[in-house]
């Protein structure tokens, strides 16, 4: 199979060039760059003088943990946003390795029960979603919390020392089959109590294997400094390579975020540590993180039980933020569907109530804490410096939920339109040059992650493009014209091909 796409301005070459030409694929690789126009192919694309860059790299996706990397193996929300790669295993929960095949450390996503699982190692995972397909390229991390739930179970309490070193060697194991690296979820009641040394000695084993540590920070608010601190000082101890998950500005810590965002700036280039985020102002977070700390515990029948406690009630709901508006909208509610796309104004209605605070409180006792809510905390106009920040990468922090088999979850805008949303602020903000744009969201992550052969467009690298119109200043959205995976066309158009020519990325040490 050879494809010819002709007339494209390249973004993201290796020699940087602006001048149109053309590109010529044979199979999967980009075979030559250059004046081609004659050249027979067995497909043309005629650019018609539009921007080419490497495809997207998505570093943080939930594709996994709602389990829609297997009903919805094509993932064209990623495709037509312009991305041809997407990481999982994100926030301490990856699909494997499975210690005893319990997909427990997933369920606060999704219903663990739709999928049969069939594998229990890194490498039998990866081999069982490459045989079945993906329209995407997919690589994991290997989750922290799904380690250690299988070690330590429901107890918060720290491993013994026969147990780390079970961790230890499971998560070596994983690397070797392929596993980018380590991801934590330290906010998340089951690795909360986590120790810095434990986090240390698996941060060793990553930087060994030259592998990344992803971290969604321990704190936010008022002790995001100190979560900051700890991270920083692991990427200073063992040398990994770090990447701060959905570091967004949260409301009422702007502050510290900006404080956080110079720290960031001034650690040096050896020691940098990346961070991830949305150019969008609304978090999708399941409901019970909105529960005061000292009320999250266990598991969610415990906190649900502690909100049938008339006293707790009373205390709790003091705690909780007072809402309004669209400040949280229902995203999804298993068993409770009708409460899907309501707004916290909707609900007041729906239970007689006035305060915003006890509407939460309603929604929290109906769907006994298992809904999971758009939640508007993001302060907009330090959401656009971190989107500037030399450190941020860009992330969907989305599913790729398949159209007209819902999967009762409302799609946050973000699962679609990340990544051209990102190039419109930097058009309309004048952010950076559109060079340095394409980087951050290829080039940039491909090296930090290890990703081979992708990341830039030159000759022997695989052949993941898009092509799409941009304008400098804002005088146009940005707008995907074609997509191309692994040498296939997988999107023209606007529609999706369902080719399913993404690859299984594996780490190689
Ligand atoms: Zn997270």
């Amino acid at each position: 199979m050879t494809l010819l796409i002709r007339n494209v301005r390249i973004v993201g070459e290796a020699r940087a060039s602006e001048e149109r030409s053309d590109i010529f694929v044979q199979n999967d690789i980009i075979s030559a760059i250059g004046s081609l126009g004659n050249k027979k192919a067995d497909e043309v694309i005629d650019g018609q003088g539009t921007y080419l860059a490497p495809g997207f790299i998505d570093v943080n996706t939930d594709s996994d943990h709602y389990l829609t990397l297997f009903d919805n193996p094509a993932q064209e929300d990623f495709l037509k946003q312009g991305v041809t790669t997407i990481f999982g295993g994100m926030c301490g929960a990856s699909l494997a390795p499975l210690l005893y095949g319990s997909l427990e450390s997933i369920r606060k996503w999704g219903d663990i029960h739709c999928v049969n699982v069939g594998w229990q190692s890194l490498g039998e995972l990866l081999d069982i979603l490459s045989s079945r397909g993906l329209g995407v390229n997919f690589g994991t991390l290997i989750g922290h919390s799904t380690i250690r739930r299988a070690l330590a179970g429901e107890n918060f309490r720290n491993l013994t020392k026969n147990e780390l070193k079970v961790f230890i060697s499971t998560l070596e194991r994983g690397m070797s089959e392929g596993g980018f690296g380590l991801s934590s979820g330290l906010s998340y009641v089951h690795a909360r109590e986590t120790s810095y040394a434990e986090l240390k000695a698996l941060g060793e084993v990553v930087q060994k294997r030259n592998g990344v540590y992803a971290t969604h920070l321990r704190k936010s608010g008022e002790d995001l400094l100190n979560s900051l601190e700890e991270t920083v000082k692991l990427r200073k101890e063992t040398g990994v390579k770090t990447i701060i998950s959905h570091f967004q500005p949260f409301m009422g810590t702007e502050e510290l975020y900006d404080t956080a965002l110079k720290n960031l700036e001034e650690l040096s280039t050896d020691r940098a540590v990346y961070f991830d985020t949305y150019p969008f102002d609304a978090s999708v977070v399941p409901l019970y993180t909105l529960l005061p700390l000292w009320a999250q515990e266990t598991n969610l029948e415990t906190m649900a039980a502690n909100l049938k406690d008339a006293w707790k009630r009373k205390k709790i709901i003091k705690e909780l933020p007072e809402l309004s508006g669209d400040g949280l909208i229902v995203a999804s509610a298993p068993g409770h569907e009708p409460l899907i796309g309501k707004n916290i104004e909707t609900l007041k209605e729906m239970y007689g109530v006035s305060l915003g605070a006890e509407a939460l409180l309603q929604l929290m006792r109906a769907t006994d804490l298992r809904a999971i809510v758009f939640y508007k905390n993001i302060a907009a106009n330090l959401l656009t410096q971190a989107l500037a920040h030399p450190r941020s990468l860009i992330a969907t922090n989305a599913a790729s939920i398949k159209e007209g088999r819902q999967i009762g979850m409302l799609k946050p805008e973000r699962a679609t339109n990340t990544f051209p949303k990102f190039l419109d602020i930097v058009s309309l903000k004048r952010l950076m040059p559109l060079e340095s744009a394409i980087q951050k969201i290829t080039k940039t992550p491909a090296e930090l992650l290890g990703i081979k052969g992708r990341g830039e467009i030159k000759e022997g690298n695989y052949a993941d493009l898009v092509g799409f119109s941009w304008k400098e200043g804002g005088a146009s959205a940005t707008e995907i014209k074609f997509v191309v995976v692994n040498g296939t066309i997988a999107v023209q158009n606007g529609i999706s091909k369902e080719t399913l020519r993404g690859r299984i990325l594996k780490h190689q040490s």
